[in-house]
Parts: C-alpha cells; sequence; structure tokens
C-alpha cells in the first residue's frame, strides 16, 4: 500500500530523512515512534508529498513518484495520492466559518462536484460515524478541542481515502479530551483502514498497532511489533527512549 525507498531529505545542508526504506501493507496500522527532531513528520509529509523527495522513491496505492522525476510529473502524482490520502494533524485547521456539515462536505462540494443534498447526506453519516451527530450545525469555536478533532477525521474521510495519516492528533488536547479521538482511531484501524499514526500515546501504540517503525536522527533504527518492542527494544537509542518516557 505504501512503499518507500532509499527515501531521502535534505533541508538546506541537513539530511533529516536517511535512506528510509518503509512499507505498509493494506490494513496494516503503523505507528512511528522517535525522539523530537527524529523527522516523523517529515517521513509522513513525504509520504504525500507536503514535502520535496531529495532522493529515492515513494510509493502510494500504486501510485509511483520518483524523486528523479520532472518536477511536473512529480506533482501531478502526489495530487493523485493526495486524493487518496486523508491527513490528521496536531492543529485541526478547521474552517472557523464554516459549521462542522460544512468542513465535512467542503471537499465533497469542490473536489467531488457532489450535488449538495448527497453530500449533506454523506456529511451527517460521516459526523455520525465519529459520534458528533448532533453537533453538525456548531461551529468549531462552540466545539471542544477533541470534537474538533473528530470533525476534521470526517472531513478527511469524507474524501473515502484508501490511507490516513495521522501526525500527533492528540497532543494538542486536554488529556481528558484524548480517549475519544483514539476511540475514533481505533474504530477506523477495526475497519481495516491503512494508517500511519505518529502518536505519543504509548498505550494506543500497545494495542492497535501492528508494527512500530522507531526513527532517530532521521534513520528507521528499528521495526518491531508492539509487545516486542516495548518489552524487550533491541537497540540502546529505543531502550533509552522508552525509558525517559517512563
Ligand atoms: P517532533 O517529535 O518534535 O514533531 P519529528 O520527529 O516530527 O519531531 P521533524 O519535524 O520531521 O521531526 O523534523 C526533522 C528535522 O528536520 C528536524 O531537525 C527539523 O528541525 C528539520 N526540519 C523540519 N522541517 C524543516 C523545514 N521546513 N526547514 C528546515 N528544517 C526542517
Ligand atoms: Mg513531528
Amino acid at each position: 500500500m505504501i512503499q518507500t525507498i532509499g527515501l531521502s531529505k535534505t533541508f538546506h545542508d541537513a539530511e533529516v530523512l536517511k535512506n528510509i526504506d518503509l512499507r505498509v501493507a493494506k490494513s496494516e496500522i503503523v505507528v512511528l515512534l522517535g525522539p523530537s527532531g527524529s523527522g516523523k513528520s517529515t517521513l509522513l509529509r513525504c509520504l504525500n508529498g507536503l514535502e520535496e523527495l531529495s532522493g529515492g522513491v515513494v510509493e502510494v496505492n500504486g501510485i509511483r513518484v520518483d524523486a528523479a522525476m520532472k518536477s511536473r510529473e512529480k506533482h501531478a502524482k502526489f495530487r493523485e495520492i493526495r486524493r487518496q490520502t486523508g491527513m490528521v494533524f496536531q492543529q485541526f485547521n478547521l474552517y472557523p466559518h464554516k459549521t462542522a456539515l460544512g468542513n465535512v462536505i467542503e471537499s465533497l462540494l469542490i473536489v467531488k462536484k457532489m450535488p449538495r443534498e448527497q453530500a449533506v447526506q454523506v456529511g451527517e453519516q460521516l459526523l455520525e460515524r465519529v459520534g458528533l451527530a448532533d453537533k453538525k450545525d456548531a461551529f468549531p469555536s462552540r466545539l471542544s478541542g477533541g470534537q474538533q478533532q473528530r470533525v476534521a477525521i470526517a472531513r478527511a474521510l469524507a474524501m473515502e481515502p484508501a490511507i490516513m495519516l495521522f501526525d500527533e492528533p492528540t497532543s494538542a488536547l486536554d488529556p481528558e479530551l484524548v480517549g475519544e479521538v483514539l476511540d475514533v482511531m481505533r474504530q477506523l484501524a477495526k475497519e481495516g483502514m491503512t494508517m500511519v499514526v505518529v502518536t505519543h500515546e504509548m498505550k494506543f501504540a500497545r494495542q492497535v498497532a501492528n508494527r512500530i517503525v522507531f526513527m532517530d536522527g532521521g534513520s528507521i533504527v528499528e521495526e518491531a511489533e508492539p509487545a516486542a518492542f516495548f518489552r524487550e527494544p533491541q537497540t540502546e537509542r529505543a531502550r533509552r527512549f522508552l525509558n525517559q518516557l517512563s
């Protein structure tokens, strides 16, 4: 579903991703862990072309982008990839002047050119899926952080993505609101969504991930099933990372 081969990313002179080979199978849940600055967000952003690749290959759902391709071709391919990929960030970035429903159906109206009546129907179903059917007419400023993030997830799901990328989706939330967002993500995982998740929620990683990918200094240092990774990390760097958490 997702594959990178020798992916590298350089900002100015700093190589922040080094020769990344990552594979994510259909319906697999991969959690990316690693210290601050290790390249987790940059890796996610390279998967859907929010960052230019410096080297290597990214393939998502059969669409292959090689850093060596002409810029125009790369942009066209990434546009196609983004259409099949939902991304949810730490900051929800909802349109403040649109209701919850308005936010969810925006892409249906604009990108899919769906008739409004039909878009509203789909949007209401999506809000129901994230437990917010009763908030469809609320503006973001009237929603809690957890509710806003669930709207953001519903909005991403509106395009029927084959893959969902999450970059610390609960890090900006008050602790008591984290659970409701993780529950929606658990549900998505159960439904077979392919997901790559950057999170500091270790319980979620342990329970939901099929595989942990641990990064440090722009490289994948270790990959393992969660049980094995948390019980017995194989590298000193991963051990140090886990010890700092507890
Ligand atoms: P965190 O856990 O703090 O979110 P991260 O693992 O997501 O960290 P990245 O944000 O991917 O790390 O950053 C990796 C490295 O790339 C860091 O050294 C960062 O300073 C650098 N970097 C990221 N974006 C840019 C940019 N636009 N320009 C220059 N350097 C950048
Ligand atoms: Mg980050």
